[in-house]
């Protein structure tokens, strides 16, 4: 279905959990408790309806998602929906390595996994848990679960990480990963921070090695590559160049609210008629024409924990 705007709205992201195990400064301080969160039913009442309108690829996010011990069977109920083409999850894999091959035959498609450091320390200190090495078996094991996609997603902040950059690069150099940057938001209680933003423009000029690559794919990243690299770097810049009206993507918070757009407070409640099909049908027709025109981060707005939404 298409918005107002005339933009067409395919991707649904669906928030299971505000609940994380790591507790990223940038992203949300302070720790969720597990309230309202939907159930495998409701998820799967949601994505129908959705998928009517259109839905073809739908991401798990939170929170972190491998905390719902019902991950998989989530997965199955909306890989099993007729229309969705594409089932994807995020998540920070530190408990990807014992449930990577479960994901996999219950129909997940493809990982993207944040990961901001390859540097124990560092990583202790943006996480406030000691979990690198999880981390990086649950990349491996998704890169040997044979996934039809496996990506890396970094979030740099000025005067923090931003020396990991490199590094990171290293990963789309030695495996068939792409290692994507993305811009800081302003959420969590860090305000606009617009002066720890590391902006796309500032990595490719550090790294001229990276070319572009030709082919374009949809989606908000623009990909790069170099000489000998296995995978691609990509730079995803919601700070340095909005891509609002591009935006194909819609969300359900883990309470069951739909969310047009992330950098805007509209939501739509819905959970108490998710079983009336057609009062259902009728709100999510209202939420995706509505959706906002675009975010405003620029005006020094900013916005609740990225963890309460879901990245
Ligand atoms: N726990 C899962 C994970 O770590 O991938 C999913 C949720 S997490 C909120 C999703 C993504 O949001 C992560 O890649 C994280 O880096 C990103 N994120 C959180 N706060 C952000 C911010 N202020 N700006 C940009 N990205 C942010």
């Amino acid at each position: 279905m298409k918005d107002k705007l005339g933009r067409e709205i395919n991707y649904l992201r669906i928030s299971v959990t505000k609940r994380c195990n790591l507790n990223c400064s940038y992203c949300g301080s302070k720790k969720a408790a597990r309230e309202k969160e939907l159930t495998v039913e409701e998820i799967k009442l949601l994505t129908e309806a959705f998928a009517e309108k259109g839905i073809k690829k739908v991401r798990l996010t939170g929170g972190e998602p491998l905390m719902r011990e019902d991950i998989t069977e989530i997965a199955q109920a909306i890989k099993n929906i007729h229309g969705i083409e594409a089932l994807y999850i995020t998540t920070n894999a530190t408990e990807l390595e014992k449930k990577a091959a479960q994901l996999k035959k219950s129909g997940v498609d493809g990982i993207n996994i944040s990961l901001d450091a390859l540097d124990r320390e560092m990583y202790r200190a943006l996480t406030g848990v000691d979990r690198l090495s999880d981390a990086l078996k649950g990349f491996y094991a998704a890169l040997g679960t044979g996934f039809q996609r496996v990506r890396i997603n970094s979030v740099l902040v000025r005067g923090k990480n931003d020396g990991e950059a490199e590094k990171l690069i290293s990963l789309a150099r030695d495996y068939k990963t792409d290692v994507r940057f993305i811009e800081l938001m302003p959420f969590s209680s860090q305000g606009e921070n617009r002066e720890l933003v590391v902006k796309t423009a500032e990595l490719l000029e550090r790294f001229p090695f990276l070319t572009p690559v030709e082919e374009v794919e949809e989606g908000a990243a623009k990909y790069y590559t170099a000489e000998g690299f296995r995978g691609r770097v990509g730079f995803i810049s919601p700070r340095s160049g909005k891509f609002c009206s591009e935006c194909n993507r819609v969300r359900i918070l883990s309470d069951g609210r739909i969310k047009p757009c992330l950098g805007n407070e509209l939501t739509y409640d819905i959970r108490e008629f998710i079983e009336d099909k057609k009062l259902l049908s009728a709100k999510i027709d209202e939420a995706i024409f509505n959706k906002p025109v675009s975010h405003h981060f620029e005006d020094g707005e900013n916005f609740r924990g990225l963890n309460l939404i879901g990245g």
